[in-house]
């Protein structure tokens, strides 16, 4: 167990907004595929730094998959209007008041949404993506992320952050484009 005063290294960054932003989006990515188990998703929220037994349930993960969904709206705004009216939706309707929480000293004071900390997984979820969410359109008067700009790919990720903007989810998805770009400019070059 960690504790304030041997800190893990990444007991800071773990809980930073941008990782909890990206959490976000790879849960909100896992939960697309067709048949996601309770076991991706614990794998998911493991690599994002979740601690202890985590008891998901089938009905827990389809639950989320809701949950998931709403919260592309959010990913889909273009300006940072549009995910303010989507975050406020959601803030509106998903979420209890704003309160602080260590987990009984496991983790840094940090704020939670969620009614309590024993919350269903679902409200979890959107509560903490919400907040996650929300600042960062609060610190960069921007919409957070996006959907992949590849047509055959339904991945969001997170835009803010270090490094160019970006239009594909990743590596793969942009090499993918480039490729069937060129063969696109290619072949209206020598028609036949
Ligand atoms: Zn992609």
């Amino acid at each position: 167990m960690s504790s304030p005063n041997h800190p893990d290294g990444d007991w800071s960054t773990r809980h930073s907004v941008l990782t909890m932003a990206r959490r976000t989006a790879a849960l909100v990515n896992a939960l697309a595929e067709a048949q996601p188990g309770p076991g991706h998703v614990v794998e998911v929220l493991r690599a994002y730094g979740e601690r202890g037994p985590l008891d998901l349930t089938s009905r827990d993960v389809t639950r989320m998959r809701d949950a998931a969904e709403q919260l592309r709206e959010v990913f889909a705004a273009e300006h940072a209007n549009e995910a303010a009216v989507a975050l406020n939706r959601l803030l509106r309707t998903h979420t209890g008041p704003l309160r602080l929480t260590s987990h009984g000293g496991d983790t840094p004071w940090h704020p939670h949404l969620d009614h309590d900390d024993n919350a269903p997984w679902d409200e979890w979820f959107l509560a903490s993506s919400c907040l996650a969410l929300t600042v960062l359109v609060w610190d960069r008067q921007l919409p957070p992320g996006r959907i992949c700009a590849s047509p055959v790919c339904r991945n969001v990720f997170i835009t803010q952050g270090p490094g160019p903007e970006r239009r594909y989810c990743s590596r793969r998805c942009a090499t993918r484009e480039r490729v069937a770009a060129h063969r696109r400019a290619r072949s209206a070059e020598s028609p036949g």
